[in-house]
């Protein structure tokens, strides 16, 4: 089977996992740190904040913005439930804004008149989320812009998309965002078996996502509650054991091993995109005479090339249902997936409200889509047999 997503381990990624196995630290050493930087350097970010996956990530990144009960939102129909739940966790209140028709990211348009609209019924979002669908941007220039007029919070969730770029500034730079998220599960760009990390300029929200990370604890005096008669019989502020519990945090924590593997694997990030890029090109050109409808690209997003999500064209003669293609693809030994059931659609959210019709574009591309293989380690030749394979169930 050619799978449609993996990972590429090289020797010097397992040096790096062998030396921290003999270091000082499994966890809570210097190796978080390195990767830290590493990410936030490569990004051009002032800082980071690496933990156990993206979906960790995007909860404490919804609590560093304040999101709680009572709050809203908004997200793309069209990416994992993790994006959503999120907001969930903090007690807030989910909602959807549709996809553009061609990129399949959040619609900066439609964004733009459901803000006109929740303004008008005193409901605005506090936080955006928007997805980076298959490592190409969403249009942050014109979703930092409505983030301004509106004053809501952009979460990018970019876990689709280290490498990528847009309008030449390279994403988790954060310059129309508070925070970026990327994942590194081994499907993604780079791997760190689980992880994630969360880039920002703002200094304060990383000191809260630091503590949010490990339990709400700090061990910083100029954090801690200096007021307070169980400080003063607790200890002093200034004892070297002393630590404060300030508010509910989590075990969030990414382990220095995972941390080495990342810290090794970025080194190669623009490797492995330039690599998926060329398959991509590989795929429209090879893939231009089927009756399939190709991604479309932004001119101004340099994708990661995460996914190479095609749909299905019955107007151009793809004369089977999108369900026996996929299994003929399957049982010709090509792993291909479906990238996204829409969010609203799923059990959890429809109880609590939603429906399909709520989002029809995405629905509308979901109904035809078929995710092809697309990964750094595959050769010239499997991109042939997975259209050849294609060509034939078509
Ligand atoms: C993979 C993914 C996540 C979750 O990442 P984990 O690291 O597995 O928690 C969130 N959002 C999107 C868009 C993803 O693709």
């Amino acid at each position: 089977m050619i799978p449609y997503g993996r990972q590429s381990i090289s020797q010097a990624d397992i040096d790096a996992v062998v030396a921290t196995l003999r270091s000082d630290f499994l966890t809570q050493g210097p190796a978080v740190d390195r990767f830290e930087e590493r990410v936030a350097a490569y990004c051009g970010a002032a800082g980071a904040v690496a933990v156990s996956s993206a979906t960790a990530a995007l909860h404490i990144a919804c609590l560093a913005a304040g999101l709680g009960k009572g709050d809203l939102c908004w997200t793309s129909p069209n990416s994992f439930v993790a994006s959503a739940n999120c907001a969930v966790y903090c007690g807030a209140d989910v909602d959807f804004v549709d996809i553009a028709p061609d990129t399949y990211n959040m619609d900066a348009a439609a964004l733009e008149r459901k803000l006109a609209a929740a303004k008008r019924l005193g409901r605005l979002p506090k936080v955006v989320i928007p997805v980076h669908f298959s490592g190409q941007a969403c249009r942050m220039d014109a979703i930092g812009q409505l983030a301004a007029r509106y004053g809501f919070t952009v979460i990018e969730d970019a876990s689709h998309a280290i490498g990528a770029r847009f309008a030449g500034d390279t994403i988790g730079g954060c310059r129309h965002s508070a925070m970026t998220v990327f994942s590194f599960h081994p499907v993604k760009i780079i791997t760190t078996g689980e992880g994630g990390i969360i880039t920002t300029n703002d200094p304060a929200l990383r000191r809260r996502l630091l503590r949010l990370r490990s339990h709400g604890i700090t061990r910083d005096p100029a954090d801690m509650d200096g007021g307070t008669a169980a400080a003063s019989s607790a200890g002093q502020l200034d004892d070297p054991w002393y630590y404060q519990q300030v508010e509910l945090g989590f075990n969030y924590r990414m382990t220095d091993i995972q941390a080495a593997l990342g810290t090794s694997q970025l080194e190669r990030v623009d490797v492995f995109v330039a690599r998926r890029a060329e398959i991509a090109a590989a795929y429209d050109r090879l893939l231009a005479d089927l009756a399939v409808i190709r991604p479309a690209r932004d001119p101004d997003a340099r994708s990661s090339h995460h996914l190479y999500a095609i749909q299905l064209d019955a107007a151009a003669g793809a004369r089977r249902a999108r369900r026996d293609v996929f299994r003929g693809l399957r049982a010709r030994g090509v792993g291909v997936n479906v990238h996204y059931i829409p969010i609203p659609t799923q059990p959890f959210y429809r109880r609590r409200g939603f429906s399909p019709e709520s989002v029809p574009v995405a629905l509308a591309y979901y109904q035809n889509a078929i995710t092809l293989p697309l990964h750094a380690a595959m050769t010239d030749g499997d991109v042939k047999t997975v259209v050849a394979a294609l060509e034939a169930e078509l």
